[in-house]
């Protein structure tokens, strides 16, 4: 009896102290050792090359254990993958970050949601990212530059969402003097603002297919030419080669009531024809407020939309409104979608044969928040085919 308790207590002892010196051996060098990781983690990043971060992440990330070195080790990977693109990855990172610093709202964790709300505005999500850029701006410590630069970012994401007057409220918080914030914004979500006109080249793929001699076959809604009372085309005007393009155009004009449609249509032919002197209107499709679709110029004929050779294989798509401040209504959005996707299926296109009249030529066209719905657009397109 006395013996068996001695043991216990011997063995009790021993566990203790085995315990205590498992304590000692890992917790002393693990203390230097992630001081050690971190500034590695600094240099990886400043060197810039992001698969370099996320594989060193991924090997040395069982090492650290305290929860908010854990998050800024997380953090580090999750920015690198969006810097990679690889978006939906991002998304599930910057998640695993914010679950070491939850709920805390200190500064790593606006660090945190602003990085996860840039990478949902670059997929596409701008809805999303809306909600991470707003718990950002809840965080308590943030310097006076990192809030301006949320309230830029997060006015930027509710134009993105189509919500003009949500976007205009941040730009007025964030106040005159700063409204430059909102351009660099633009420029590092690479959005509209910083749109400038990209290279096209005028050699047509071999993808590219002609028109069909009937437009409905394409969009069987499209609303003819004879219900908006076209006059007829003249004949200064060159055949449509293959299609290998299509441009994105709002007519600049005040959006058209319920009904008013037909009417806008002749007054834009009316313009093109009488003071442009072009042979038609310039548009072969043009989109209502109500998402009603409608035949412009023949499919079989060149445009006159986007300046000279830039018409060239170029189907011109206008939305009637002006987009310059005021959102595109849902349906007139969702009817673009639904164009842009079957003419991308008919003619065989990807998201870079996609422009818009600024993409092409130094124009307002179409608008900043016209823009931003093809910007998310050809975003959820190239993810879609990045996931295939
Ligand atoms: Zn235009």
């Amino acid at each position: 009896m006395k013996t068996g308790v001695g043991k216990l207590c011997l063995a009790l002892l021993l566990l203790s102290l085995q315990a205590a010196c498992v304590t000692s051996d890992t917790r002393r060098p693990l203390h230097s050792g992630a001081q050690a990781l971190e500034s590695k983690l600094r240099d990886l990043e400043q060197r810039g090359d992001p698969a370099e971060v996320v594989a060193w992440v991924e090997k040395v990330r069982r090492e650290v254990h305290e929860p908010s070195q854990r998050a800024r080790f997380e953090l580090a990977r999750a920015r690198a993958l969006a810097r990679q693109r690889q978006l939906n990855h991002a998304d599930l990172a910057f998640l695993a970050a914010w679950k070491h610093v939850e709920p805390r709202l200190d500064p790593l964790a606006a660090e945190i949601h602003e990085g996860w709300a840039d990478a949902r505005l670059r997929a596409g999500s701008p809805d999303d990212a809306v909600e991470h850029y707003r718990t950002a701006l809840r965080c308590r410590g943030l310097a006076r530059d990192d809030e301006r630069r949320l309230m830029a970012s997060l006015s930027v994401a509710h134009a993105e969402a189509g919500d003009a007057s949500s976007a205009r409220l941040w730009e007025h918080r964030l106040g005159v003097a700063y409204r430059s914030e909102l351009d660099s914004a633009r420029a590092r979500l690479e959005l509209s603002a910083a749109v400038k006109p990209r290279p096209t080249t005028y050699t047509v793929p071999k993808s590219a297919r002609r028109s069909p001699a009937d437009p409905r076959a394409v969009l069987p809604e499209l609303h003819r030419r004879s219900e908006w009372g076209a006059r007829a085309p003249s004949s200064n005007v060159l055949p449509m080669s293959t299609v290998y393009r299509v441009t994105v155009h709002h007519s600049a004009e005040r959006s058209p009531a319920r009904g008013q449609a037909a009417g806008a249509l002749r007054d834009i032919q009316n313009y093109h024809k009488d003071s442009q002197h072009w042979a038609d209107i310039g548009y072969h499709v043009l989109i209502d407020p109500q998402g009603g679709v409608w035949e412009g110029r023949e499919w079989g004929l060149q445009g006159a939309h986007a300046s000279g050779a830039n018409n060239i294989g170029n189907l011109g798509i206008c939305l009637l409104g002006d987009f310059s401040n005021a959102g595109v209504a849902a349906a007139q959005q969702a009817a673009l979608v639904s164009v842009l996707d079957r003419l991308r299926t008919h003619y065989g296109l990807g998201p870079d044969s996609i422009y818009t009249h600024r993409e092409l030529k130094a124009t307002e066209c179409p608008g900043r928040y016209l823009q931003n719905v093809v910007t998310v657009y050809r975003a959820r397109l190239r993810e879609t085919l990045a996931r295939q």
